[in-house]
Formats: C-alpha cells, structure tokens, sequence
C-alpha cells in the first residue's frame, strides 16, 4: 500500500550521460515501463521521476577510478555539457524506440546543485558528515544500521579501511558528499559551495532530487541490482541523516542485469551493444523489448544474437497470429472479463511478463472469444506490454509487383485459374505472398 494513496511516488535512477546507454541499462529501462504502466492500470495516481546524471563521476562506485565525463571529453573533445546533451537525446531515442513511456519529472543532476548543496549541509548539521583533505565525506560509522539494504556485514567492511586508497576516510563504506580537492584538475563543471568550489559527489543527487519531487519518504525506488551495495545503500545512509532517521523509501524494486557469456555489460568497459547496433543489424527494437519480457525482471538475463534472432522470429510470428486472428465464438463479456482479470493477476504477481504472456497466447487461441473480443483483449493487454501488437507494418509494394498483383485479379475475374496461379508463383519469387480475401487481395512481404 501506498504512504498516500491513491498517489505513488516512483523514482528511478537514470542515466550516466557520458556515453549511449547499452542494452543491458536499456533492461532496466523497460522494466521501469512495466512496473509505471502496471501502477497505472491498477488505479494509482503515479508520479514517476528520474534523474539524467550529468555531472561527471568516477568510474568505480567507491569514489575512485577515473572521472566518466572527463573520459569522454578526451575522447570525443567537446565540452562536458554537449556531451551531456548528445547523450541525453540518445538516450530519450532510444527510450521511444522501445516505447519506454517518459516519468512524468525528469531531472538534471546539473540544474539541483543547490539542493544538493542544502542536503549535504543538513547531513552536516545533523552529524553525520566530516570536512578533511578538502572534501566533505559522509561519516558511515555514525549509523547504526549503514548497509540495511544490502545487509552488509560492516565488521569486513571497516576491517577495509586500512587498505582504501583514500586516507581521508574515517571508514572504508565512507563516501563523498561534496569535493573540493577533485582528484582531476581539468575538472570542467564546478560550483561555489561552503565547502569551497566543487562539485557534488555522485550519490547525493538521488537524495536531493527525490526528496525535492516525491518528499522525504515515497513509494518505490527502482534501479539495476548493481545499485544495491554502494550507490543505494548510500542514498539510503544521507536521506535517513538529514531527515533525522525517518523511514525513507518504502518499496525498493531492482532489476536483475543483462549479461553476455563474458560477463556482465558494462559501460566503462568499452564492450557494450547499443540499441542502435540491434537496429543496424536488421533487428526491430521492439523485438528487444519482446525479447527483455520473456523473462522474469528479477532473473539475470543472457544476451546472445542468437537469443535475440530466437526472440524476434517469435515476435513476428506473434504478430502476424494477431494481424489473422479470427474468432469463431459469440460476444462473450464474462470470458473476456475473466481474461482480463488473469492477466491482471499475473502482472500484479510481482510483474510476472512471462506469464502475462502466456496469457496473450490463451486468447488468441480460444475458440469461445469473438474476434472482437479478442481485439479488445489484445489492445488492453499492450497498454501493459507495449509491443505494438496491434500495429500493422505498412508494407511498401513496388509498382512491379502492383501491376503483377491487379493482372493476377483481371485473371481471377476472367476465371484463368492456371493464369492466376502463375502470377501468384511469379509474385512469391519476387518476395511477396498474396492472400485472397473476401476483402480482395491481401499482399504481405515473405
Ligand atoms: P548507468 O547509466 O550506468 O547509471 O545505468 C543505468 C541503469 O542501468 C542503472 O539502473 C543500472 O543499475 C542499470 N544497469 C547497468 N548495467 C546493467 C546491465 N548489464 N543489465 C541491466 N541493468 C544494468
Ligand atoms: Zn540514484
């Protein structure tokens, strides 16, 4: 149940925008699509936000590694905030693609300094935080539950502390709130804070930004599983200091990864597929979508071109059962009720896609639904699918084929059977099957 129903308060963790997201974010994304529609089908009042991470950050969770932004200014030599615009676009392009629907709040990390800067200071205020070596750092040893979320075992982890790098930190789980002593010079993006000309560390804009659009407690927090040990177990540790411990995220939702069989993709690997490769190699990115549904949110997911041909082949045939579907029973509004209650039942079961699909599959298969009924049903079940299941490709027909297609019926009409059929073998070697319906010639390509 929702803190004030019937409104939910949603935020997921956005995108990096230092570089196109891969198909691996892209899972995470559509699950964030099924979790937003299945909220909203079932009656809430959502208010779904997320961030667009566009300062630069470093490569590791742990405040170390190298700074993501400045990676891609050397490689691409523009400015920080071009590539935070290029990349922000790719990303919504990519989103659309997948008829991912957008938050109803999106926020820029870069527009929120100053409620970052006003979180970091109650975090302060409140004890929780230390100035040294000229950053402010987040003091994990004065909470006694640090790592709830995650159930870290806090005795291996301040055991850490005398390996860190950073010699600054009181304990190892200790993270950057705000630096002023960046550990790259060339830093682009700075702010003045009362620590000194900065920039934020990385964790701090999810607590600012949500407790600024959702309050200080809210619903659902979303994000990929590898957010679990650093990224939220410290978003956790700065809401809870700065509001004086209240409670803060009621329902936290993670999605598994999408994995390769040399591990998992990662961005700052190098080796990561984007939506656009799957487009490139022929692949519509539905199919993607189709082919992320097909298995549990919460069960990791192996990507292989293979897999992804299997997944679209599936889906076209899908498609093409759906574009025939045809129903021999009546009208029948308790059969059809009672569909739409199963499928409720199996999206509500902790988002359980496979299953809502083989509740699809039923209907198209039911000899007691009208075809009418069916239509209804289908429509209905992809406002929470969104595969376009319902949507006919417009299928472009060259004037050679045309003239082809109109001789075959002048032979229908003049009863030339032998003709017609030669027409129709003629037409079929060149890519195109024809089907006669009561309608006329229906053309699809092979
Ligand atoms: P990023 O842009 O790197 O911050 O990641 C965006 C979202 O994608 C986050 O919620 C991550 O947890 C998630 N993510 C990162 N890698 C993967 C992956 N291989 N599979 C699924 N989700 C991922
Ligand atoms: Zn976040």
């Amino acid at each position: 149940m929702p803190i004030n129903p019937p409104n939910v308060g949603l935020y997921a963790c956005g995108p990096t925008v230092y570089n196109f997201a891969h198909i691996g974010n892209l899972r995470t994304y559509v699950f964030n699509d099924v979790l937003r529609r299945t909220l909203l089908k079932n009656g809430f009042k959502l208010k779904h936000v997320m961030n667009i991470t566009d300062v630069g950050h470093l490569t590791s969770d742990a405040d170390e590694g190298e700074d993501k932004m400045l990676v891609a200014v050397k490689r691409e030599k523009k400015t920080v905030w071009d590539i935070a615009k290029f990349y922000t676009d790719a990303f919504f392009s990519d989103t659309e693609h997948l008829n991912i629907q957008t938050p109803e709040t999106l926020c820029k990390a870069t527009d929120h300094i100053k409620e970052m800067i006003e979180m970091d200071q109650k975090i302060e205020k409140n004890g929780f935080a230390y100035f040294t070596g000229g950053n402010l750092y987040f003091d994990t040893g004065k909470l006694d539950d640090y790592g709830k979320l995650a159930r870290l075992k806090l005795d291996e982890l301040k055991e850490g502390a005398r390996t860190d790098k950073d010699h600054n930190k009181k304990n190892h789980t200790d993270f950057v709130l705000w630096f002023t002593k960046s550990k790259f010079g060339e830093q682009e993006m700075k702010w003045d804070s009362p620590w000194g000309t900065g920039y934020p560390g990385w964790h701090i804009e999810c607590s600012a930004m949500s407790s600024k659009y959702l309050g200080e407690q809210f619903d659902i927090h979303t994000g990929g599983i590898d957010h679990i040990p650093v990224h939220h177990t410290n978003e956790i540790a700065q809401s809870e200091a700065a509001t004086g411990k209240k409670p803060w995220v009621k329902y936290w939702i993670h999605g598994e990864f999408l994995v390769m069989d040399k591990g998992k993709m990662a961005k700052s690997s190098g080796t990561f597929i984007t939506l656009q490769t799957v487009i490139d190699k022929g692949f519509d990115p539905i199919a993607y979508r189709f082919f992320c549904l097909g298995t549990h949110y919460r069960k990791q997911l192996m990507f292989s071109w293979e897999g992804l041909e299997g997944a679209s082949s599936a889906y076209k045939a899908l498609k093409n059962k759906i574009a025939e579907v045809d129903g021999s029973g009546k009208d029948n509004e308790k059969l059809k009720a009672s569909f739409q209650d199963k499928f409720l039942k199996e999206i509500n079961d902790d988002l359980n896609m496979p299953r809502a699909l083989a509740v699809l599959n039923e209907v198209i298969n039911d000899n007691n639904l009208s075809k009418q009924n069916k239509v209804d049903l289908i429509s209905d079940f992809d406002n929470i699918l969104g595969l376009d299941l319902l949507k006919q490709e417009e299928v472009e027909i060259p004037k050679e084929i045309q003239d082809l297609i109109d001789k075959r019926e002048e032979a229908r009409k003049n009863k030339d059977f032998a003709l017609s059929d030669t027409l129709r073998d003629e037409i079929k070697a060149k890519g195109f099957v024809v089907e006669d319906t009561k309608e006329g010639p229906k053309i699809k390509k092979q």
